[in-house]
């Protein structure tokens, strides 16, 4: 099957300009200006943007966590993904005690089966060094392509690793050229936070983000530092929410350390007032971090027009607001954690950063593919449009209008962090590898489609796939 994409204004990280893209074999074959070439399918792209594909690094589907399971699984969350013009994610593989890497990763692999709409890679989310998984298996991942390991410094008694582990892990990575990602918290000082307000009779769910407070997240985030850097290994630091840990990002990136950060689209939107909103609709904002006093929403535009954070991820972790959420109705510290938001990236940060002159189209792409694609090992295989790579395309309408609602989108969460926005700009056909998936706000392809991808080590390139050349 081939396509002709015509008369786009093509998007990049680097490049802005108008011309046709080909596309044959689910690769970009040929981008030229009025192409004079044959295809099974011709999309007009005049006044339209033809952008890569977003990357999401940061997913959680189908996951079992705080006494639950996230509601959307594979198909549901990556066809929310696919009408948000994402193409490809990462999804975190949770080592359950006591298991090897190994299971972990046929758990997750058995969950995609079948389902897959978009393409998608696995980081592995290290739990558990002492009994299951050992540091001999940790270090044979890579060559399975997941290329990135993930440690808790929060979530006491749950997910948190120890120092010990962390560090271990750290060293692992030091030697196979894997990333280190770290959810930055103090697990130890949260949990005698939670206890004391739960012992002082406060249940609502504004006491999620009062016991999460912005220092525990800046110590834990230059506790990772040190210590990768220490150990010698690359890290990134996932969801960062506050100038606490964007200031020990800085001051590393500054001295020339392997160290990234990335903040998640609500981090922009939510605040306290969220948190605090009555009759228990605060749980909505129920994530960590917590939402964050506002002032801090000009320190992460600033840091991400800066380069100090270079990714914009979701961290998509979606529970029902009714029948999940309300399972801690009566104590915030049972409300699971986690928001949506998987649909909705693009839209969002086109309107409020570039729209509102925070910052360029080519740095919106930079934020939502291409980094993420050069950090996880899929470059220049996904996250540009260039000739040999995969044919993962969206072609956006900067002047659609969307009013944002949970009515109308396609994850299975019934509420939306966003709900009511309106938006000027947004997806018109989303192609995956030369397939179309979403066009005229259907979904065209079937599940199945999506691929597992295998990812390249931490700073390395990953290939396109070889075709033989005719
Ligand atoms: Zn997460």
């Amino acid at each position: 099957m081939s396509v002709l994409i015509r008369g786009g204004r093509i998007v990049t990280a680097a490049d802005d300009y108008v011309a046709d893209v080909f596309v044959e074999d689910e690769r970009i074959a040929l981008i030229g200006e009025s192409l004079d070439i044959q295809a099974d399918k011709v999309i007009d792209a005049a006044g339209k943007y033809v952008l890569p594909g977003c990357i999401d690094p940061h997913t959680h589907l189908d996951m079992p966590f705080g006494g639950t399971v996230t509601i959307d699984d594979v198909e549901s969350g990556q066809t929310a993904a696919a009408f948000g013009g994402t193409t490809c994610h990462v999804d975190f593989v949770i080592q359950g005690k006591g298991q090897t890497f190994a299971q972990a990763l046929d758990d997750w692999r058995a969950k995609a089966a079948g389902k897959q709409v978009i393409d998608m890679g696995y980081h592995m989310a290290v739990t558990d060094l002492a009994d299951g998984g050992t540091l001999e298996e940790l270090a044979t991942l890579p060559d399975q392509g997941v290329t990135s390991y993930k440690l808790f410094m929060a979530y006491k008694g749950a997910l948190m690793v120890d120092d010990e582990t962390l560090y271990r892990t750290m060293e692992v990575a030091a030697t196979t050229g894997a990333l280190v990602m770290v959810h930055a918290e103090n697990g130890d000082v949260i949990d005698v936070l939670v206890k004391e307000a739960l012992a002082a009779g406060h249940t609502e769910p504004l006491y999620h983000a009062l016991t999460r407070p912005p220092e525990a997240e800046g110590e834990a985030t230059n506790r990772a530092i040190q210590l990768a850097h220490l150990a010698g290994a690359p890290l990134y630091v996932v969801h960062v929410s506050c100038k606490e840990s964007v200031e020990p990002i800085a001051a590393a990136r500054e001295k020339g350390w392997d160290v990234w950060g990335e903040t998640c689209t609500q981090y922009f939107f939510t605040s306290l007032d969220d948190i605090a909103k009555p009759d228990f609709e605060g749980a909505k904002y129920v994530f960590s971090p917590p939402v964050r006093d506002k002032s801090n929403w000009d320190v992460l535009w600033n840091a991400v027009r800066t380069d100090t954070l270079s990714a914009i991820s979701t961290d998509h972790c979606a529970f029902l607001f009714d029948g999940q959420k309300t399972l801690g109705k009566d104590d915030f510290s049972k409300i699971p954690n986690g928001g949506p938001g998987l649909e909705n990236r693009l839209q969002m940060i086109h309107e409020f950063g570039v729209r509102a002159g925070r910052i360029s189209l080519n740095r919106m792409v930079e934020l939502l593919a291409t980094s993420p694609a050069k950090l996880f090992g899929l470059y220049p295989r996904k996250g540009t449009i260039a000739i040999g790579s995969d044919a993962d395309i969206v072609v956006f309408d900067p002047g659609k209008q969307v009013t944002i609602s949970a009515k109308a989108q396609h994850s299975k969460v019934d509420y939306n962090l966003f709900e009511g926005t309106t938006v000027t700009g947004s997806p018109d056909v989303v192609l995956l590898r030369g397939h179309v998936l979403v066009e005229n706000d259907e979904l065209v392809a079937s599940p199945g489609i999506g691929q597992y991808v295998a990812r390249a080590r931490f700073g390395q390139e990953l290939k396109p796939a070889r075709t033989a050349v005719a």
